[in-house]
């Protein structure tokens, strides 16, 4: 069985900057990385109120898939596919129709919302009803308390069972498919190693080096949205 995990690489084809790709957003704005790192969010309101306007207008709320999405369910239909192992939080493996199940999103999702002293949960949708009426950092509306995305930020741990998910679904896959991302980072880019180490093939599907490049197997350096239909219909 095969493993993939993506980053955001395989999005930029929907109209998603990545973060550190020719056109990422932390070149254009290295001030960036604020934004989604957690000690900065928790202390200044005027970040929060960044954060929240970064993701109001973020075309990550109405991209559709594109083709490198629409393969890797292709890959599943096709019964090869384990584990899907993102990165990302855009949820456009699901909108293009992956199985939830097979789904494991590693840094949380942005359409959901969490106070993080009460944790009562809502929408991103609801948040930025409020943000639009005239409240730049809304608070929760049970405790009072701050209101971030489910996303995991920088500084902030990941899932515990998701990431065991992923773990288990790296050791015992034949091949591991690592796409669009820099694997720069950790704990999402070590699975790279794990899969070598457990025995598997790996294959890196990004434009740019990675540290892991050593290690694979093969190394496609094409525009993703060719390489990955291309990579699928291979394996098929
Ligand atoms: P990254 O920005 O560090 O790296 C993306 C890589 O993809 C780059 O090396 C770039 O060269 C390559 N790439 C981009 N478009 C490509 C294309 N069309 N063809 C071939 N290669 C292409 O991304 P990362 O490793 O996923 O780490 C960034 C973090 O940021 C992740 O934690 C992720 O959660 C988050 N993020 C997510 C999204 C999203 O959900 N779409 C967008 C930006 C950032």
């Amino acid at each position: 069985m095969i493993t993939v995990l993506t980053g955001a690489g395989i999005s930029t084809d929907s109209g998603i900057p990545d973060f550190r790709g020719p056109s990422g957003l932390w070149r254009n704005d290295p001030d960036h990385e604020k934004l989604v790192t957690i000690d900065y969010y928790l202390a200044d309101p005027e970040i929060r109120r960044r954060s929240w306007q970064f993701r109001r207008d973020s075309p990550a709320r109405t991209a559709a898939p594109n083709a490198a999405h629409l393969a890797l369910v292709e890959l599943e239909r096709a019964g090869l596919l384990d584990r899907l192992v993102t990165q990302n939080i855009d949820g456009l493996h699901q909108k293009a129709g992956s199985s939830p199940e097979r789904v494991l999103e590693l840094h949380g999702n942005m359409s959901g919302v969490l106070c993080v002293r009460c944790g009562a949960r809502s929408t991103l949708a609801e948040a930025l009803e409020r943000i639009d009426a005239g409240e730049p950092d809304p608070a929760c509306q049970e405790c009072g308390g701050i209101l971030k995305t489910t996303t995991v930020m920088f500084g902030e741990s990941l899932p515990e069972r998701v990431v065991a998910e992923a773990v288990e679904a790296t050791q015992r896959c034949r091949l591991f498919i690592a796409i669009g991302t820099s694997l720069q980072v950790q704990p999402a880019a070590s699975l790279a190693g794990l899969a070598v180490r457990s025995g598997a093939r790996l294959v890196i599907v990004n434009a740019e080096p990675t540290p892991y490049d050593d290690f694979a197997h093969e190394l496609i350096r094409d525009p993703i949205g060719e390489a990955v239909p291309h990579l699928v219909a291979r394996l098929s």
